[in-house]
C-alpha cells in the first residue's frame, strides 16, 4: 500500500494508542482460546472472506494510524482488491458490528469505523482531525520523521484482528454445523441486513450514473468495452479502419534474486509492504550497483516499483554505514515531496532505519533550518535549482556531505533534454568536480526514466560518465492492453473534404462512456484551452443529464492551477475520490495519482515517447487497459489515422542535445565552477571538454598556474546570473471575485494574457465559465467572475513577426541565393487584440464586439524566408493572394514540424492571414516559438526537409482548394479563411528551385499540382 500522497499530521495521538493497547489486551485471552478449536478447512467463499478482512485490516490500520483522512468507502475500494459491500455486511454477521457505516455531512459518501474497539469519541475527534486537514495548510515536519503510532504495535493491531476474525469464522462455521445449515447459504441470507441503509442509498444513488453503469470488473473485458462503444449513439464509424485497433498481450511476472541476498532489516521491511519478491529488473540494477559499482538507468514502465532500485541500495548502505549520505534530485518540488513521504513511509517499518534522517531541500526551506539540514540529513531531496543556487556555490558549508554522499539519484531523466538538460548536464559535472575535490570519486547514479531511444548514451550525456548499466527488460506484470486509434466522423458522410467531429466533442462523449461504466480514465489533452473545453463540455453534458454525482468525480487539471489546488486533485485522485482527470501533460511526470484503467489522448501526442509515456499511465497489475488516441484534423493526425500501424511501430524519438559543445551554456557554468573552486584547465577538462581552455581564455580570469577565476563582473554569485529552466517570462494573476471572494484562481504567461484574460473574454477554469471583467496591463492581474453563458469567446487579433537580427543563414536548394536563403534569428512579436467574436456551442460567431488594448510586444527566436519575385509573379499570373499563399504555406510547415522536433503546432506559430487586414506586410514566411523551447533552431536544422515533406504533402492530397490534411491548420487563428494551396505549392516550390511556371498550368478543368 502506498499513501505517499495523502499528507499526515504530527498530532498528539497518545488516546488512540491507549485504545489500541486496549484491543490487544482484550484480545490475549483469545488467541489462547484459539488453540483449542479444531482445525478445519473453511467453505471457498469463507475463505474468500477472511481474505478481504486482513486486505482491509491492513489497509484501515494504517490509515487510522496516520490520522490520514475519513475512511470512506470509495477510499476503501480504490486501494482494497476486490472488496465490495457485501463483504462488509458479511463481515458484520461475522463479527457482529465491526463495521460502522455513517453518512458523511453534506456529501454522500459512506464513512467507515472498522474495528469496534475504538472508541466514538476518538473515532469523532479523528474524523474532525482529517477533515481539517482537507486544504493545503498541512503543517509537515520536515525534520522528524517520527510516525503517530510505532509500526510493531500497528502490526500488532493488525495481527490480532486478523486472529479474532479467523476464530469468529471457525464459530461461525461450527454453529452453523451445529444446526444443519450449509454455511455460504446461510452467510448470504444473514448478510442482507446488514447491508447499510446508507449504503443502500448510496447504491441507489449511484444508479444516476447511468443506465451503461456497472462495476468495472475482469469479467468486463476492455475488448467487451470497446465492442460495446460501437453500439452507442456517438459512434459513426470511428474505428471502421482494421489496423486502428491493436491489442498487446499480458506479461506474467518475472522475478529475479539478489547476490548477494538482501539485507535482512530491508527483506522484512518489504515483507511488512507485500513484498516478497523482487522483479528481474529491479535484481537487475540493483546487483549492478551493489557488485559492479556501475552506474544505472532504468528505463520500464510506469507502475513498475522503480523506486526500490534506488530505496534499497541507499538503505543498505545506510544499514551498513550511518554516517553515509544519498541525494535525490527530482524536476519538481511536488514530486520531490511525494517521493520523500514514500521514502518515510519504508523507513517507517523498520526499528533498524527509523532514526536515519531524511529531509527536502528545497526552495521553502527556511533559512534557519537549512544548516541544520547539512549537518544532519542523511538523505535530501532537491532538484537541480538548488544544487545549481544554493548547495554548489556553498560547497564549502556543505563539505561534510559532499564528502560522504554515496548515491545520487536522479528520476525523470527524459525531462532533461534541450536546454535545460545542458545546463542539468553541467550541474552534475560541477558536483561531481566538487566530490572528487573533497576526495569522494565513488558517487554512483542512479537514474529512471521513461521509455526513450537510448536511455544510457542520454545518462552518459546528462552525468559525464561512462560505465552506465542499462536496465530496460521489464519484469512487471501487465494486463492486457488495448490500444485504439479513433478517428472522428466527417462532418458530412458523403464529402471526404469535409472537416471531422472536432477531437474534444469526441473525447467529451469517450469520457462519459467510460466514467459511466466506472473506468477510472485520464484524458491528457494537449494544450490549457482543449483541457478546459473538455471538462466544459463534460460538465454541461453531466449537469443537463442531472448526474452530478458522477460530475463531482471528475476534474481538469492543468500547469496554470495554483500549486495547492493540483496536490488537491492529485490526492483526490490516488484516493480514489475521483474517477477521471482532465489534464495537459503537466501529469505526465510521475507524481502518484494511483492506477487507472484507460487514457484518452485528445490529439497525436507531441512525440512517440509521449504518446507511450502517456499511455502507461493506464494498467492495474492483473487488469486490462485501454489507450485511446483520438485523432484532430490537422495533416499529422489525418495521416496517422489512415496509417495506424505505423504509428504503433514508430521509433521512439531520440533525444539529443548538446552538452560540451554548447560554448554559450558552457561559459556560464564555467563562471559558476570558477567560484565554487578555481579552474584548473588540466585537471578540469574531464569535466568540462574540449573546448574548456578555449572559453576559459576568452571569459574568465587567469590568475596563474594554468588556473582561472570567474568575471569580475559575475562575482561573488555567479550562479545568479544563469537561469537553467529559461522561465523569465512574466506572470499575470487570476483572480476571481465572485462574490467578493478575491481568491486567486490561476496565473498565466505573458504569452497568454493577450489571447485568454482581455476584457469581455470568457474564461474558462475548472470547465467553468468566467467572465473577465477587469484587465489590469500595469500590476498584472485580471478580475473575473463565475457566469453562466452558454457561449465562449475568440479573440480578433493580428500578429506582426518582424524579423530583429539575423544569427544565422543557409541556403535550403543545392544553389546559394537570396531567393532560397532560410534565416534563423531575434523576431519580435507585436500581438494588437482589437475585438473578439462570440461563439455558441455549435461554434457559430453570434456576435463580434471591439476591445481596446495595448499592443503586446514580446520577442523570440524565429525563421524566415523571403518570397522570390518569380514565385510572386507566377501568384500574379494565377491571380491568386500573395497573403493567402504565405499563411498557406506557412501551416503546412508547422502542422509537419513534429515530425522533425518534439513540438506541438501550437508552439510554433505564424503571422496567420485575415482576409479583413490592410496593414502591408512583406511577402515572407515567417515561424517563431511562442518559448524558448529549442524548437525553432531544430526547425532551421531541417529545414530543407521540412520543405520538401510539406511539397509532397500538398502534391498528394486530392482536395480541390485545401483540407485539414494539407495548408489548414486547426490552431489557425483566423480559421483557415484566407488560404491558398496552390499558392503554398508556387512558394514553397520556389523555395525548392521547382519550376514555378509549371505550377498551376491549367489542362482545362484539371489544376496540374
Ligand atoms: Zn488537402
Ligand atoms: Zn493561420
Amino acid at each position: 500500500m502506498s499513501t505517499s500522497n495523502i499528507k499526515k499530521r504530527q498530532h498528539d495521538n497518545d488516546k488512540e494508542q491507549e485504545e489500541d493497547q486496549q484491543l490487544i489486551i482484550t484480545t490475549k485471552a483469545q488467541k489462547k482460546q484459539k488453540k483449542k478449536q479444531p482445525e478445519e478447512q473453511l467453505p471457498p467463499a469463507l475463505e474468500r472472506l477472511q481474505t478481504i478482512f486482513s486486505r482491509l485490516n491492513t489497509f484501515c490500520a494504517f490509515c487510522d494510524a496516520r490520522l490520514l483522512t475519513v475512511l470512506t468507502w470509495s477510499r476503501i475500494q480504490s486501494s482494497v482488491t476486490d472488496v465490495n459491500l457485501t463483504d462488509l455486511a458479511a463481515i458484520n454477521v461475522i463479527l457482529p458490528d465491526f463495521i460502522t457505516f455513517t453518512l458523511q455531512e453534506e456529501q454522500e459518501e459512506l464513512t467507515i469505523e472498522f474495528g469496534k474497539l475504538i472508541s466514538k469519541r476518538v473515532a469523532r475527534e479523528k474524523q474532525s482531525t482529517a477533515l481539517q486537514n482537507k486544504g493545503d495548510e498541512w503543517e509537515y515536519s520536515k525534520y522528524t520523521n517520527k510516525s503517530n503510532i510505532k509500526p510493531d504495535q500497528i502490526k500488532k493491531t493488525v495481527d490480532t484482528r486478523n486472529h479474532r476474525f479467523q476464530q469468529a469464522l471457525r464459530k461461525f462455521v461450527l454453529s452453523c454445523r451445529k444446526q444443519g445449515l450449509d454455511p455460504e447459504t446461510h452467510l448470504a441470507k444473514e448478510l442482507k441486513q446488514h447491508i447499510p441503509e446508507q449504503a443502500n442509498e448510496h447504491v441507489v444513488a449511484e444508479e444516476d450514473l447511468g443506465p451503461d453503469h456497472e462495476k468495472f470488473s475482469e469479467e468486463r473485458s476492455m475488448h467487451e468495452i470497446i465492442n460495446q462503444m460501437q453500439v452507442q449513439k456517438f459512434y459513426r464509424g470511428q474505428l471502421v479502419n482494421g489496423e486502428c485497433h491493436r491489442r498487446f498481450p499480458e506479461k506474467v511476472a518475472r522475478f529475479g534474486e539478489l547476490t548477494p541476498p538482501i539485507h535482512q532489516e530491508i527483506e522484512h521491511t518489504l515483507k511488512e509492504k507485500g513484498i516478497t519478491q523482487l522483479y528481474t529488473h529491479q535484481t537487475e540494477a540493483i546487483n549492478g550497483l551493489r557488485n559492479n559499482n556501475q552506474h544505472v538507468i532504468v528505463a520500464t514502465s510506469t507502475a513498475s516499483g522503480k523506486s526500490l532500485i534506488y530505496q534499497i541500495p541507499v538503505l543498505e548502505k545506510l544499514l551498513q554505514d550511518k554516517a553515509s549520505r544519498a541525494m535525490y534530485i527530482f524536476p519538481t518540488k511536488a514530486l520531490a515531496q511525494d517521493q520523500m513521504r514514500a521514502l518515510q513511509e519504508f523507513i517507517q517499518y523498520s526499528p533498524l532505519l527509523k532514526d536515519i534522517k531524511i529531509s527536502t531541500f528545497d526552495g521553502d526551506t527556511p533559512s534557519d533550518q537549512r544548516m541544520h539540514i547539512r549537518s544532519t540529513a542523511n538523505v535530501i531531496f532537491t532538484n537541480p535549482d538548488m544544487l545549481h543556487h544554493s548547495i554548489l556555490p556553498n560547497a564549502k558549508q556543505w563539505h561534510w556531505f559532499l564528502t560522504s554522499l554515496k548515491f545520487v539519484v536522479v528520476d525523470e531523466l527524459h525531462i532533461y533534454n534541450g536546454l535545460f538538460g545542458t545546463n542539468v548536464a553541467f550541474i552534475m559535472r560541477r558536483l561531481r568536480r566538487l566530490c572528487d575535490y573533497f576526495g569522494n570519486d565513488s558517487i554512483q547514479f542512479i537514474s529512471c526514466s521513461a521509455t526513450i531511444k537510448h536511455p544510457d548514451k542520454h545518462m552518459k550525456l546528462v552525468f559525464g560518465v561512462n560505465n552506465v548499466k542499462l536496465v530496460d527488460e521489464d519484469g512487471a506484470p501487465c494486463g492486457k492492453k488495448e490500444f485504439v486509434v479513433w478517428n472522428p466522423p466527417l462532418l458530412k458522410q458523403s464529402d471526404p473534404h469535409s472537416d471531422r467531429r472536432g477531437a474534444v466533442a469526441e473525447a467529451a462523449d469517450l469520457l462519459e462512456y467510460l466514467l459511466s461504466n466506472n473506468i477510472r480514465t485520464i484524458a491528457f489533452c494537449k494544450v490549457r484551452k482543449t483541457c478546459e473545453m473538455l471538462m466544459k463540455q463534460l460538465r454541461e453534458s453531466l449537469e443537463k443529464q442531472n448526474k452530478l454525482n458522477m460530475l463531482k468525480k471528475v476534474m481538469s487539471y492543468r500547469g496554470g492551477y495554483m500549486p495547492h489546488e493540483r496536490r488537491r486533485i492529485e490526492r483526490q485522485m490516488f484516493s480514489g475520490d475521483l474517477l477521471g482527470v482532465v489534464a495537459t501533460n503537466a501529469l505526465e511526470l510521475g507524481v502518484d495519482i494511483g492506477s487507472l484503467d484507460a487514457v484518452l489522448m485528445v490529439g497525436m501526442p507531441w512525440s512517440t515517447s509521449a504518446m507511450w509515456q502517456q499511455s502507461g499511465r493506464a494498467g492495474r497489475r492483473n487488469n486490462d487497459s485501454l489507450a485511446m488516441v483520438i485523432t484532430d484534423h490537422n495533416p499529422m493526425d489525418q495521416y496517422y489515422a489512415h496509417h495506424p500501424t505505423e504509428l504503433f511501430e514508430k521509433q521512439l524519438d531520440d533525444i539529443q542535445f548538446q552538452v560540451e559543445d554548447n560554448v554559450l551554456v558552457l561559459e556560464s557554468h564555467l563562471q559558476c565552477a570558477a567560484e565554487e573552486l578555481p579552474i584548473d584547465i588540466e585537471k578540469d577538462q574531464v569535466y568540462f571538454g574540449l573546448r574548456l581552455k578555449e572559453v576559459c581564455e576568452n571569459y574568465l580570469v587567469p590568475i596563474g598556474d594554468n588556473k582561472y577565476r570567474p568575471h569580475p563582473r559575475f562575482r561573488p554569485y555567479p550562479a545568479q546570473f544563469v537561469n537553467i529552466r529559461n522561465i523569465t517570462e512574466e506572470i499575470y494573476t487570476v483572480i476571481d471575485v465572485t462574490s467578493n471572494r478575491n481568491i486567486v484562481l490561476e496565473e498565466i504567461e505573458a504569452s497568454r494574457a493577450a489571447f485568454e484574460i482581455y476584457e469581455g473574454a470568457i474564461f474558462i477554469h475548472q470547465g467553468k465559465p468566467y467572465l473577465v471583467e477587469e484587465l489590469n496591463v500595469e500590476k498584472r492581474y485580471a478580475k473575473v467572475h463565475l457566469t453562466r453563458v452558454d457561449w465562449t469567446t475568440q479573440q480578433r487579433d493580428y500578429t506582426n513577426v518582424n524579423a530583429l537580427s539575423t544569427s544565422m543563414s543557409k541556403s535550403i536548394g543545392s544553389t546559394k541565393n537570396r531567393w532560397n536563403t532560410v534565416s534563423y534569428g531575434k523576431v519580435q512579436i507585436e500581438t494588437i487584440v482589437f475585438g473578439y467574436y462570440k461563439i455558441d456551442k455549435r461554434n457559430r460567431i453570434m456576435d463580434s464586439l471591439e476591445v481596446y488594448m495595448d499592443p503586446f510586444i514580446r520577442e523570440s527566436t524565429g525563421i524566415w524566408a523571403d518570397v522570390s519575385s518569380s514565385a510572386l509573379n507566377r501568384l500574379d499570373q494565377l491571380d491568386i493572394d500573395k497573403m493567402a499563399s504565405i499563411h498557406a504555406a506557412a501551416h503546412v510547415l508547422i502542422s509537419l514540424l513534429p515530425s522533425f522536433t518534439s513540438s506541438t503546432s501550437v508552439d510554433v506559430r505564424t503571422e496567420c492571414k485575415s482576409p479583413h487586414a490592410t496593414r502591408a506586410r512583406p511577402p515572407r514566411i515567417a515561424l517563431y516559438e511562442t518559448q524558448p523551447s529549442g524548437i525553432i533552431r531544430q526547425a532551421y536544422q531541417f529545414f530543407t526537409e521540412l520543405v520538401t515533406m510539406s511539397v509532397e504533402q500538398i502534391q498528394n492530397c486530392d482536395c480541390e482548394n485545401g483540407c485539414p490534411s494539407c495548408v489548414h491548420l486547426a490552431s489557425c487563428s483566423e480559421h483557415n479563411v484566407l488560404c491558398s494551396k496552390l499558392g503554398a505549392l508556387v512558394i514553397l516550390g520556389s523555395l525548392l528551385e521547382m519550376d514555378v511556371e509549371k505550377i498551376g498550368k491549367d489542362d482545362k478543368d484539371e489544376t496540374v499540382l
